[in-house]
């Protein structure tokens, strides 16, 4: 059996509004030809900058946005040609966690209407069997089933991020995609809630997405990293791999501007030097070239494309991991 996801060619470009010759209307390059698969129980952590895509890959695998081109395939079916039932059905295996648990939830129902309700969506419920699925999916996520009566405004942000990750569960997803899930929250919470993921990956066998610009969160839970940059993926590889040798210059840079980590602080932002490029009109050739320090002349020509490299992970730059016709190139012209 193949893959749980598997991304292929997903591209997003966002017009900037209209004009008369609509060839000369530029676009927002959002998510630039990115491929990638995500097994079952697997964590794959989507990492870069703002605004580098990484929101638009997660709302272009829950179908919030239509892609450009490019497919996403779930246990090897292209969600795009699904039909009201198999849509249902594939909405039933994949769920979302989103950043902001205060404008996700809604303010006027309580706990239990909340996390309740995408099963409602599918079936009746008693009061009674709302009760218990409540109370359970309440335990499940660190909390008492007395909270089921409260509204979100009577939570703390872990509770309500605790909340949201119920709600997720209710349907038993394969999947999650987590979009920022933890950003919103005090360090000091961000672990447990993290803690929570883990363990109910362990219990459960669900696949995580988890898009994050948090270098120290990312290696806590990942077991894949994809690095984005300017709507690409730049660098994809095991985590401990990747944050032992970094291959691509750019994870390089991020590795080396994440703050030294504090074991009771979870929160590293990085800073590489130099601003990120405007995604509307993004550099020629590798994006990332105004900022690397080993930028050579093709660089500024040529798209690097995502290729493997001797041990097995992926990676785009001339220079840390030709393709085979560009190194003989390369070696033809130093000869
Ligand atoms: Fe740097 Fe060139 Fe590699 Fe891009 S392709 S990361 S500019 S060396
Ligand atoms: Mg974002």
């Amino acid at each position: 059996s193949g893959p749980l996801l598997k991304v292929e060619n997903l591209t997003k470009h966002y017009p900037l509004g209209t004009g008369f010759l609509k060839k000369t209307v530029p676009v927002i390059r959002a998510v630039e030809d990115v491929s990638f698969s995500v097994e079952a129980g697997e964590t794959l952590c989507i990492v870069g900058e703002s605004g580098c895509g990484k929101s638009t890959v997660a709302r272009l695998l829950m179908r919030l946005v239509e892609p450009t081109g490019g497919r996403v395939l779930i246990d090897g079916t292209d969600i795009a040609g699904l039909k009201k039932d198999a849509l249902r059905a594939w909405r039933r295996r994949m769920q979302m966690v989103f950043q902001d648990p205060y404008s996700s939830l809604n303010p006027r129902l309580t706990a239990e209407r909340i996390i309740t309700e995408p099963v409602e969506n599918f079936e009746r419920l008693s009061r009674k069997q709302r009760h218990a699925l409540a109370a359970d999916l309440l335990r499940k996520v660190g909390m008492w089933p007395e909270m089921m009566h409260r509204l979100p405004s009577e939570l703390s942000g872990g509770q309500r991020q605790r909340l949201g990750i119920a709600r997720a569960l209710s349907l038993n997803p394969s999947l999650i995609i987590a979009d920022e899930a933890v950003s919103a929250l005090d360090v000091s919470v961000q672990a447990q809630i993290l803690n929570l993921l883990l363990d109910l990956q362990q219990q459960m066998g669900i696949a995580f997405v988890f898009i994050s610009h948090d270098l120290g969160v990312v290696e806590h839970i990942a077991h894949r990293v994809a690095v984005m940059y300017l709507g690409r993926i730049v660098e994809l590889a095991p985590c401990e791999a990747l944050f032992a040798k970094p291959v691509h210059p750019y994870t390089e840079a991020l590795i080396a501007a994440a703050p030294v980590p504090d074991p009771t602080h979870l929160r590293l932002e990085a800073t590489v030097e130099g601003e990120v490029p405007s995604p509307i009109n993004p550099p020629t050739g590798c994006a990332f070239h105004p900022r690397c320090p080993l930028a050579v002349e093709l660089c500024r020509t040529d798209v690097p494309p995502l290729v493997s490299t001797a041990d097995g992970r992926l990676a785009a730059c001339h220079m840390r991991a030709p393709a085979t016709d560009i190194a003989a190139h390369l070696e033809h012209s130093l000869t």
